[in-house]
């Protein structure tokens, strides 16, 4: 009817740092190719796939009951997982989950951010940091990087001094420019963030798995301040489950119980996250492959005439160019999908298989001798 098609967000009483804003939307085409969201490109393995099955069929007699609130036995196990690949210990006190680290994010803004509170970020870095602030009601900093896109530390520590903000994020390995933090970066943040006055660091680790450096986890020994943020979208190869998990100072994971929802993890959810556990090393494996394919796609840009930024994740930021925009349609034309951050000059792709990232390279390779 007319009435709905005149009538929009703006014509309701949305908050007013609502108004005039998009959602998030990294585009879903169906393309052959799609290397655009920095998902892992493997299928779930048969037996992992049959085991998940199993546990779900045993989930699902108890579904008239809540799920587990405190969710243990799924914490027991990524505190296992946690312990195994940083050879640093911690337990169940030490770890909490949720829906995607998305939703860690917010569990945590909520907790140390909102109304008259204020986050800061590094930017270019992961947009949702900047998004679910605005969602929480926590002021939003954007905060330096230098040209290269690594962190200028000097600028960093000013910019927490000056402003002091309540959350500081840092994402290590860096989204979208693929990037790591250094640990002595890392470090001189969070000792400017206590500085003032104590603020949290959320060190946001989701492509971790596949960095040549190691987790800063250990660094929250000592320091109940320091959050470090992880998910299993994208080494577990399970964006589709949405669990994301952080390990800290058993206060902070008091802290965050205290917005949680009560039973905010199906036993669905809980079930298969269990199940894929389970299957870890498997999983890794594909990591090691993805590793490879990520390097290769660093050399080959590189020899096709690319600028490309080190990549320690699953994907690579390459460029220039006078138009990214352009160049993002004239690669969806040869049929793949990568990523426009709206990074002036620089578009992203994810490391997929080994046939489509040939595909990617392809495309690429047709595109610099166009423009010749
Ligand atoms: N942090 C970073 C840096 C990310 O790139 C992503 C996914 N794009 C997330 C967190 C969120 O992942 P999820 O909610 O799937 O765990």
């Amino acid at each position: 009817t007319d009435e709905q098609v005149n009538f929009g967000i703006d014509d309701l009483p949305v908050r007013d740092e609502l108004r005039g804003k998009s959602p998030y939307g990294a585009p879903q085409l169906d393309v052959p190719v799609r290397l655009n969201t920095n998902e892992n490109p493997y299928q779930l393995p048969e037996p992992l796939v049959e085991r998940i099955a199993e546990r779900v069929r045993e989930a699902a007699r108890d579904l008239n009951r809540y799920p587990d609130r405190d969710a243990v036995e799924l914490r027991t196990q990524l505190a296992k997982y946690l312990t195994d690949t940083s050879g640093h210990e911690v337990g169940l006190a030490n770890v909490w989950a949720a829906n995607g680290s998305n939703e860690v994010i917010q569990q945590l803004l909520q907790t140390f951010g909102g109304p008259g509170r204020t986050a800061i970020g590094f930017e270019p870095s992961y947009s949702m940091h900047a998004l679910i602030a605005r969602g929480t009601g926590t002021g939003w900093i954007s905060g330096p990087r230098n040209a290269d896109f690594t962190v200028d530390v000097e600028a960093a520590v000013q910019a927490i001094s000056e402003n002091q903000p309540d959350v500081v994020f840092i994402t290590t390995p860096n989204n979208p420019t693929g990037n790591a933090v250094p640990p002595e970066t890392v470090l001189a943040l969070y000792e400017a963030a206590q500085a003032a006055k104590p603020s949290m660091v959320v060190v946001d680790e989701a492509y971790i798995e596949f960095s040549h450096g190691d987790s800063l986890l250990p660094l929250i020994e000592g320091r109940p301040n320091l959050v470090v943020s992880r998910t299993m979208s994208k080494a577990f190869g399970a964006a589709g489950l949405r669990l994301g998990y952080l390990a800290a100072h058993p206060a902070v994971v008091d802290a965050v119980q205290l917005v949680r929802l009560p039973y905010h993890l199906s036993a669905v959810t809980q079930a298969t996250a269990l199940a894929a556990l389970e299957h870890t090393d498997t999983l890794l494996k594909y990591v090691e492959q993805l590793k490879s394919e990520r390097d290769r796609l660093v050399s080959e840009l590189r020899a096709a005439g690319y600028e490309v930024v080190e990549s320690d994740a699953n994907f690579v930021q390459f460029g220039r160019f006078e138009d990214s925009h352009t160049a993002w349609q004239a690669i969806l034309d040869r049929g793949v999908l990568v990523r426009d951050n709206g990074i002036p000059g620089w578009l992203r792709v994810s490391a997929g298989t080994p046939g489509e990232n040939d595909a990617f390279l392809d495309a690429v390779r047709d595109i610099k001798k166009e423009q010749s």
